[in-house]
C-alpha cells in the first residue's frame, strides 16, 4: 500500500496497511473507524486514500490513482462513497453545484468550517442510503463523516445502529478532531486511529513542492502545524488580516475590528474559479489567544519564544502599554469564547466578545450573559 498523498502520519499508516488488507480480502462484513487528531493533518486526506485503496482494482501499489476506482473517488463522484460534510448538503442547489466544482478541482479541506452542525436530515439520507444491499461497484462502500463531533446524540446513535444491524460491506469513519463531543458508546465501539501533529519535515515537504512566497517557517508556527489551516490561511490571506487584528485590538477600535473579522469570514474571490475563500470564526479566536499568549511572554522577558515572530515589533510596543491583568483577562475570553463559539451560538457577537478586556465593564457585562 502506499499512502503518498498522506503526509508525515508513519504510524498511522503502519496501522492501516494490514487494516486495508484484510478489508481487501473480503474478511470482515462493516468497520467503524474514528479519525482523532488535530484539524489539518490529513485525517480526511487519509479516509479518501483507504477508500481508493480498498477498492482500487491494481494489487500492488494501491492505490493506484489511474483505475476507475481511485478516479472516482478522487473526485467524490464514486456511487460507493458517502461523504457527510457539514454545510454541504443544506445550501441551495446552486451552491451545491458549486461545491462540487469545488471538489473536483481543490481539496475540500480547506472549506468546511470545524463549527458548522451537521442536520439530523442529512444522516437520515445517509441512513437509507445504506439499506441498499451491496456496494453499487466496489468492495466496500465509505461512509466518511467529517466532524463526527458534530452530529447531535440521535444522529450518532443512527450511526451505531447502522453497525449494529450489519449492513453489509461498510465502513463508516467519523473524523473528529474533539473527541470530548462523541458518545462514549459510539467511541466504544470505533477502531480509533490517533493523527499527531505534523512534523517539521512532514510540513516542509508538503509546502516545498508548492511554488509559494510565504514564509514557511512561520506558516508551520501559526497553523499550529497543520497543513490544512496553513493552506486556509493562505487563501484567506490570514497572514495580513493578523496584523489589521492587532492594530485594531490595540487601538480599541471595534467598529475597525468588526469590520476586519466579518471580511474576513466573508471571504476573499480567489483567482480561479471565482470561488471564495472564506476565513473561520475560529482562525481569528485562535490567533487571539496565541497573541495573549505572546504578550505573556514579552512580559516575562521570554520574547524570542513568541509564535508571531513577524509581528514582534508591534508586539513589543503592544506588550509595554498594556498591563498584565488585561493580558489575563484576554486568555479568559478566548477561552469562553471557544467554548460557546462550538455551541450555535451567533458568529457575529465575536468581535464583542474579543474587544471586551480593552473596553470596559458594559461590554464585558453583555459578554458574560451569553
Ligand atoms: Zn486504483
Amino acid at each position: 500500500m502506499k499512502l503518498d498523498r498522506v503526509y508525515g502520519q508513519e504510524r498511522v499508516k503502519q496501522v492501516l496497511e494490514p487494516l486495508v488488507r484484510t478489508l481487501r480480502e473480503e474478511k470482515i462484513e462493516s468497520l467503524f473507524l474514528e479519525f482523532i487528531g488535530p484539524e489539518g493533518v490529513g485525517k480526511l486526506t487519509t479516509a479518501i486514500e483507504v477508500a481508493k485503496a480498498v477498492n482500487c482494482e491494481s494489487n500492488q501499489d494501491y492505490p493506484c490513482g489511474n483505475c476507475s476506482h481511485c478516479v472516482q473517488i478522487g473526485h467524490f463522484q464514486h456511487p460507493d462513497l458517502i461523504l457527510i460534510i457539514p454545510g454541504m448538503n443544506d445550501e441551495k442547489d446552486q451552491e451545491k453545484s458549486k461545491w462540487k466544482e469545488v471538489y473536483r478541482t481543490l481539496e475540500p479541506r480547506l472549506f468546511y468550517s470545524p463549527i458548522k452542525q451537521i442536520k439530523i436530515e442529512e444522516v437520515r439520507d445517509t441512513i437509507k442510503e445504506l439499506w441498499r444491499e451491496r456496494p453499487y461497484s466496489g468492495r466496500y462502500r465509505f461512509v466518511i463523516v467529517v466532524n463526527g463531533e458534530n452530529l447531535n446524540q440521535y444522529s450518532q446513535n443512527a450511526f451505531l445502529k447502522t453497525l449494529e444491524e450489519l449492513y453489509p460491506r461498510t465502513v463508516v469513519i467519523f473524523i473528529v478532531s474533539v473527541p470530548q463531543k462523541i458518545l462514549p458508546t459510539v467511541h466504544s465501539r470505533a477502531k480509533k486511529i490517533r493523527f499527531n501533529y505534523l512534523s517539521l519535515n512532514a510540513f516542509m515537504d508538503y509546502f516545498g513542492s508548492l511554488d509559494l512566497e510565504f514564509n514557511k517557517t512561520l506558516l508551520f508556527q501559526i497553523s499550529s502545524r497543520s497543513i490544512g489551516r496553513a493552506k486556509r490561511y493562505i487563501h484567506t490571506n490570514f497572514l495580513d488580516v493578523r496584523s489589521k487584528i492587532l492594530k485594531n485590538i490595540f487601538e480599541s477600535d471595534l467598529d475597525g475590528l468588526i469590520t476586519t473579522y466579518s471580511n474576513f469570514i466573508n471571504g476573499r474571490k480567489g483567482d480561479e474559479l471565482g470561488i471564495l475563500y472564506s476565513g473561520f470564526p475560529t482562525d481569528i479566536l485562535d490567533f487571539y489567544g496565541v497573541l495573549a499568549e505572546d504578550l505573556l511572554l514579552i512580559k516575562n522577558g521570554l520574547p524570542e519564544l513568541i509564535v508571531n515572530t513577524d509581528l514582534k515589533p508591534q508586539l513589543l510596543e503592544f506588550s509595554g502599554k498594556i498591563r498584565e491583568d488585561i493580558v489575563l483577562e484576554m486568555l479568559r475570553v478566548y477561552k469562553e469564547v471557544s467554548y460557546w463559539i462550538r455551541s450555535n451560538v451567533d458568529e457575529s457577537l465575536v468581535p464583542y466578545a474579543l474587544m471586551a478586556p480593552f473596553i470596559g465593564r458594559v461590554f464585558k457585562d453583555t459578554f458574560r450573559s451569553y
